[in-house]
């Protein structure tokens, strides 16, 4: 047992092995504000990666509506039960890790779905939590009646719980990005992993036998390219990325900027311990208690800086990239009213304007005596 630095966490904690961080560490940043759950991040992830026998109840990337959707069901119900409620001082998680909290002659703690579990993505699809009585008006944020949806993929994370629990050291975390692989060679399928996994992101293929996982898509990461369920987002919700180590900060990269300069982009259950590589901007429409238990004690701030979103020309720069090309940005900057995205040789792959043109159509038109709106 190590003791290594948590920067989500802002203290040091347990983990299994030392603290070896990648040389550079895959991240994603989604934006919730902007998700419509089209579900097309699914399929695309399923459609590349998880066709195969076995395969079939598996959803690497998964989109469930929150507060009462789940995969599997009442995954992070059971982590915050676990653990119970997140406690911050000054920045500082005040409780225990799924690591430091394991059982005895465990090495973390966990819970097995049950097969039925795996079986309802879609339960709590559109479900709003709060009263909708009859005249229910939703006027003023947050709102009395609210639910958003949460885009899900294995966070990559610095401390995988999966990598800790594996008994044959089947699991790893490559040292060139940081992506978490469970090497099918040598996976007997005990299932540590997907007990330990408190996202529930590992997933157990009952005809080969293993447990398999969201891989980054990284024969796309390696040739420099955004993984499928970015390049597929309708909402356009979506960035993938590198991000800095604790302590180093790059301005001009957009993960960085999103998640250490703005902070407007925070990790999912940090209180879990693994250090999560996928930030999230929170909704700006949902309570705020139930925001912090999920993405820590940030989120004031990240809702505060994103409100203003638009009188900050380099964030909204930023925003606007997202979903503008299929290649990884590896740098940003906004001159004049020009979003530029660069890659990692600094070569220019896309431009955005900061606003797109607004043209208003006639209501009627004299020369082909036509009215161009609809007048029903
Ligand atoms: S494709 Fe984008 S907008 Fe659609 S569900 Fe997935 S994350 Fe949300
Ligand atoms: S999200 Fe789960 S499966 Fe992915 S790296 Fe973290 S612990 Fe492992």
């Amino acid at each position: 047992m190590a003791n290594v630095f948590n920067w989500q966490l802002g203290r040091d904690m347990h983990y299994q092995y030392g603290a070896d961080r990648p040389a550079r560490q895959v991240a994603w940043v989604f934006d919730t504000n902007k998700c419509i759950a089209c579900q097309t991040c699914t399929i695309a992830c399923k459609q590349t990666w998880t066709w195969g026998r076995g395969q079939e109840y598996m959803l690497w990337n998964n989109v469930e509506t929150k507060p009462y959707g789940f995969f599997p069901t009442g995954w992070d119900v059971k982590l915050l039960e676990m653990l119970g409620p997140a406690s911050w001082r000054d920045g500082v998680y005040q409780g225990e890790t799924v690591f430091e909290k394991a059982p005895e002659g465990e090495r973390v703690l966990g819970w097995q779905p049950e097969a039925e579990d795996w079986s309802h993505p879609n339960v709590g699809e559109d479900e709003p939590a709060g009263e909708t009585g009859r005249g229910t008006y939703v006027g003023s944020i947050p709102h009395d009646v609210w639910f958003y949806y949460l885009a899900r993929i294995c966070n990559h994370c610095t401390y995988p719980a999966c990598l800790a629990a594996c008994p044959r050291n089947a699991i790893y975390k490559r040292p060139e990005d940081g992506i978490v692989l469970v090497d099918q060679s040598r996976c007997r399928g005990y299932q540590e992993c997907v007990t330990a996994c408190p996202y529930k992101k590992v997933m157990f293929n009952p005809v080969s036998g293993t447990s398999e996982k969201c891989i980054a898509c990284f024969p796309k990461i390696e040739q420099g390219l955004q993984t499928q369920c970015v390049t597929s987002c309708i909402g356009r919700i979506r960035f993938a990325g590198f991000i800095s180590p604790p302590g180093e900060v790059n301005e001009s990269n957009p993960i960085d900027f999103l998640v250490k300069v703005r902070k407007v982009a925070l990790p999912l259950y940090p209180q879990s311990g693994t250090e999560p590589n996928v930030y999230y901007v929170p909704p700006m429409h949902a309570p705020k208690p139930f925001l912090r238990q999920m993405f820590g004690p940030g989120v004031d701030e990240a809702l505060e800086t994103y409100t203003k979103a638009r009188e900050d020309r380099d964030l909204l720069g930023l925003m606007m990239l997202m979903g503008a090309t299929p290649y990884i940005i590896h740098a940003f900057k906004v001159e004049g009213e020009v979003a530029k995205g660069f890659d990692a040789s600094g070569k220019e792959l896309v431009s955005v304007p900061l606003r797109e043109p607004t043209f208003t159509r006639k209501y009627f038109d004299e020369v082909r005596d036509v009215y161009l709106h609809n007048i029903t």
